[in-house]
């Protein structure tokens, strides 16, 4: 049976019809409205609706930023979209006939890795997404991980430094401000400043008046060593990480994705080779594999889609 998966992002919402493959039948695409939760409902109504016309349809995953509860029905807090204790599922319920679930769009893009991706041969992954922040998702013994509250798996803020630098979330020294694209730019910047193996990071930010993480990533390339050097602590931060999250979590496989990951083993070998380091047990724990996301676009929808064919299942 084909599932719809929905993403609600900040500027678009992405739908599709989804089969038990993981291969995408029909999409659609339209603007987000975000201050308009109204719009947004309505949106995502004519979105299932016109997406189902002429299918069988098994059930409705919506994905979105946020804390969902544990049952998958009410949107505790949405970061980008005006809604408080929204009960979604109910009301998406009530205009379509069919089982809906809502889930957190890391979890939903992280099921699909799992499902269809890098992590299909393994029962328990962990995947870190690097974009702006860092995102991420659990999948334990074939499950995903949500948490008793539904409020899990925020990776982004597993405290790497205590009393470090401050982070969105209101606490201090998350591994979002040591390892997201963003924390890139920051050592790069601080490179540049620096002069010495960061000459080139300068005259290019001179050049374009500011660094972006293409600059970064077409630098790293062609091997310039400092654009090399601030991927590499990059990847110094998220294998320490990644050691600690192995301690209490034991998976087969990391997972790396978002688009600081295109960098590919330049970035995975100086997180292997942290993690190595700071693994606790280390030599008696066994090793797990880090590879790089398969999945690049449209992981949220496929994702969100399977958990509901999964869910309808269930019922
Ligand atoms: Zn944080």
């Amino acid at each position: 049976m084909r599932a719809i998966g929905i993403d609600i992002g900040g500027t678009k919402i992405a739908g599709a019809v989804v089969d038990e493959l993981g291969h995408i039948i029909a999409h659609d695409r339209r603007p987000t409205s975000a201050s308009e939760p109204q719009v947004i409902e309505d949106t995502v109504v004519e979105m299932v609706k016109h997406l189902s016309q002429g299918e069988e349809i098994a059930a409705v995953g919506v994905a979105a930023a946020g804390f969902i509860d544990a049952s998958q029905s009410v949107v505790y807090y949405a970061p980008n979209i005006n809604w408080r204790e929204e009960p979604f599922r109910e009301k998406l319920e009530k205009r379509l006939d069919l089982p809906i679930i809502i889930e957190n769009d890391a979890n939903a893009a992280g099921w699909a890795e799992f499902r269809f991706g890098a992590g299909r041969l393994v029962s328990d992954m962990v995947i870190l997404t690097i974009g702006t922040g860092v995102g991420g998702a659990i999948v334990s013994g074939d499950r995903l991980f949500r948490g008793g509250f539904g409020a899990g798996a925020e990776l982004g803020h597993l405290r790497v430094v205590p009393n470090g630098l401050p982070c969105g979330c209101g606490a201090h020294g998350c591994i979002e401000q040591y390892g997201s694209g963003r924390a890139l730019l920051r050592m790069a910047n601080e490179l540049a400043d620096a002069g010495g193996i960061g000459q080139v990071l300068a005259s290019v930010r001179s050049r374009n008046g500011v660094l972006t993480g293409q600059d970064i990533s077409e630098l790293v390339s062609i091997g310039d060593p400092g654009a090399l050097s601030a991927l590499r602590t990059l990847g110094t931060w998220l294998g320490q990480a990644c050691a600690s999250l192995a301690a209490v979590l034991d998976p087969q496989l990391f997972v790396i994705g978002g688009g600081v990951a295109q960098s590919g083993d330049v970035l995975l070998d100086p997180i292997r080779l942290a993690f190595l380091e700071a693994l606790p047990a280390r030599g008696y724990h066994p090793e797990p594999e880090f590879r790089i996301a398969e999945l690049v676009n449209d992981a949220g929808v496929v994702g969100a889609a399977d958990l509901a064919r999964r869910y309808a299942e269930t019922i």
